[in-house]
């Protein structure tokens, strides 16, 4: 073990400030691991420096790291949801097939990643049902699960659902309960629920990890949260997410985040940078130390095992609702 992952190993417990109890309570909850296939030059954070129209002459990196996630989660024995950019699974089917016999749920991730709010209705079904076909050809399965691109289903875009609905799709991971510049629907629920959309189809949504702290919202679903904040602070927080084990929370991460030699783009935005790069070297042994603190399982098994249609996690909200949330 190297001297940085030492120092983040005994990093004061007070920092995480959980009781045992919690702790224990936590790891019997089965929490949701999700990874979006994408490549690093998909990513939003790099789309002023990288045009969609370069990313089939860039050097693919999306394979090998999805593998090591794979060994990975084969070595802890968590089954995961991969949401599968379509763009990616034209480009790799073999890696989808390789998902899917490892046991893991394969859901879509759309196809073009682009913000959902910044396409018409009718773009979004044609790329929705593209992808939903694309994966179901190459697993030979149904696929139910949908995460947007960059967590775009907001107030903008709440028309979204009933496409996925009229698409087949059961679930959605798309709805992120913060107040952020770009994605979020302040004030929705921190644990799943579901949706009666406008047309009255109704969706499962397994929401993205919020922690509560001081009347404050704080992502806590992973990604460049779980890069920036410091291990013990990020554990904290998701437990605190979880009522101490009480709901079962959304974790996500992207093959590119394990991998620290991806190329660099230094004309992007310093911020844009610090987002992409931070991290990227210790968030393979984080993720080990995760899956170690909380228990995993693909999102279906961890909404099931919640139970949602006992009376205390039976919310139901309507779309005309979810407008109304601030
Ligand atoms: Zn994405």
């Amino acid at each position: 073990m190297s001297d940085r992952q030492n120092s983040e190993s005994s990093a004061p417990a007070a920092a995480s400030g959980d009781t045992l109890r919690d702790r224990e309570n936590g790891a019997r909850t089965l929490h949701a691991m999700s990874i979006d296939v994408e490549d690093y030059f998909h990513v939003a954070a790099l789309a002023k420096v990288i045009r969609p129209d370069q990313w089939g002459s860039l050097p693919s990196r999306v394979e090998q790291n999805t593998e090591r996630l794979l060994a990975l989660f084969e070595r802890n024995d968590v089954k995961a949801t991969f949401f599968v950019l379509g763009w990616v699974a034209e480009k790799c089917p073999q890696l989808v097939r390789k998902i899917a016999a490892g046991g893991h749920e394969v859901a879509s991730h759309g196809y073009s990643h682009q913000l959902i709010y910044n396409q018409t209705p009718e773009v979004f079904r044609e790329e929705t049902v593209r992808s939903k076909a694309l994966l179901e050809d190459i697993i030979g399965a149904e696929v139910s699960g949908y995460r947007a691109a960059s967590y775009s289903i907001t107030h903008k875009s709440l028309w979204a659902l009933d496409i996925l609905a009229e698409c087949g799709f059961t679930w959605d991971s798309s709805i992120f309960p913060v107040r952020h510049d770009n994605y979020g629907i302040p004030g929705s629920p921190r644990a799943p629920y579901t949706i009666e959309t406008e047309k009255g189809h109704v969706l499962r949504e397994f929401p993205l990890t919020t922690a509560r702290i001081g009347g404050l919202s704080i992502p806590a679903a992973g990604g460049g949260y779980f890069r920036q904040f410091p291990y013990p602070v990020f554990r904290y927080l998701f437990n605190n997410a979880s009522g101490g084990g009480s709901r079962p929370q959304m974790f996500y991460l992207h093959p590119w985040e394990i991998d620290p030699d991806q190329p660099r783009y230094n004309n992007a935005s310093w911020f844009s940078r610090f987002r992409h790069y931070t991290n990227l070297d210790k968030c393979e042994h984080r993720l080990q130390r995760l899956m170690q603190d909380f228990r995993f399982g693909t999102v279906s098994q961890s909404y099931d095992a919640y139970k949602p249609e006992s009376t205390e996690f039976s919310t139901r909200l309507t779309t005309q609702q979810m407008v109304g949330l601030t």
